[in-house]
């Protein structure tokens, strides 16, 4: 019998598999993984769904949830180290840890999605990412090009191999390395990160030096930020950012920035090491005259263009429609080739 995957999605796609399985433990992980390997069938783990676009109806497959919960910190003289069930909510953990003076997540405050998505994406956001927290991820190895069978294992955190939004996990370990639990390393001295503008900016107009901000000013300043500028997935589907953020080379800069000088861009080591200019996303599609626009009932968000948006109804079929134009579009205007963020399934 097919399940529905409209819960498991913040696109709101209404979209189903062919079996669900949610783990609450490690042990039921085990036996989850010692299924999808006998199944025959593909499978994919998610979280919440908030990264992930289901291209199809039908995903004729296993969908793997982890559903583990607990939050179990040990507190050591200068830090507390935490090992935390990767079904529980992220920012129910940021919450968690800022109200009780533990420091280092404050700036990722409402990212939406789980503990474990966090480890395997590399969560970012306001100058801080979730592997500056991160010392091990605990999970379950079921390869299906393999005869092993699955097994426990885990890996620190300079296994992990974090970069800006990677990890082995969305590498190497690509549905291979189910994570149960993932430790985290907070400070109990504050520091506040205020690496963006935006943050300084925001508490400066709630009347709040920088300098002197704590932790929870930092967390009401990000979520006040953040629900200025992004939608909510609850009230419109969507999945965040749609597509990653472009790094050129500094004579394709130079060409476009003779025709757009206003052309925000910043210098940056493109994935092979050489020198690179990163452009946003969100300004290309606003120039391609996107911003507010609707395809059907896909539509690019009127306040943020890197965010496309499920106008109530629409198919993966539809979102992926639009997102395709709009790399053609980018493609002809500037010769740039627009990357998704989010996984297609
Ligand atoms: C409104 C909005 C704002 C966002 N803002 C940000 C932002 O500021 N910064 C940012 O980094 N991201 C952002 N995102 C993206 C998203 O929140 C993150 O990618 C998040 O980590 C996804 O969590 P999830 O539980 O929904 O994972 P899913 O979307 O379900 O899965 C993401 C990936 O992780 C894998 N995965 C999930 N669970 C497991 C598991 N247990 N074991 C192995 N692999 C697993 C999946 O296969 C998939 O490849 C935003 C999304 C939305 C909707």
């Amino acid at each position: 019998m097919s399940q529905s995957l409209r819960p498991y999605n913040t696109f709101g796609i209404d979209a189903d598999c062919q079996e669900l399985i949610c783990y609450h433990s490690t042990e039921e992980c085990l036996e989850a993984a010692q299924h999808l390997k006998t199944s025959g069938l593909p499978w994919i783990p998610i979280g919440e769904g908030s990264n992930i676009l289901f291209v199809n109806q039908h995903f004729p497959g296993i969908v793997v949830h982890n559903s583990i919960t607990g939050i179990h910190p040990e507190e050591q003289e200068y830090s507390i180290l935490i090992r935390v069930g990767g079904g529980e909510i992220w920012d129910d953990l940021v919450d968690y840890c800022t109200g009780r003076g533990w420091y280092g997540l404050e700036n990722l405050s409402l990212i939406p999605g789980t503990v474990a998505a966090s480890a395997v994406q590399n969560i970012g956001a306001y100058g801080a990412e979730a592997a500056d927290c991160i010392v091990k991820v605990e999970g379950i190895y079921v390869n299906p090009d393999s005869d092993d069978a699955p097994y426990e294992g885990s890996l620190l955190h300079d296994e992990c191999r974090y970069g800006y939004r990677s990890s082995i996990f969305k590498d190497e370990l690509k549905d291979i390395f189910l994570v149960t639990y993932v430790w985290f390393r907070l400070r109990r001295r504050f520091k506040p990160t205020l690496s963006h503008a935006a943050i300084e900016r925001h508490l400066i107009k709630d009347g709040i030096e920088p300098a002197r901000a704590t932790a929870k000013d930092i967390r009401k300043a990000v979520i006040a930020i953040r629900q200025q500028k992004l939608p909510d997935p609850k009230l419109t589907g969507n999945a965040g950012s749609f597509f990653m953020n472009p790094v050129v080379t500094p004579e394709l800069a130079t060409k476009i920035l003779e025709t757009y000088p206003d052309m925000p861009h910043y210098q940056t080591p493109a994935n092979d090491g050489t020198e690179g200019v990163k452009i946003p996303a969100a300004w290309l599609i606003e120039q391609c005259g996107w911003k507010g626009k609707n395809l059907g009932k896909a539509g690019v968000n009127p306040r943020q263009p890197l965010v496309l948006t499920n106008l109530g109804g629409a198919t993966g079929q539809e979102i992926v429609t639009l997102a395709t134009t709009i790399q053609a579009d980018v493609y002809r205007k500037f010769g740039i080739e627009l990357h998704p963020e989010v996984r297609f399934v």
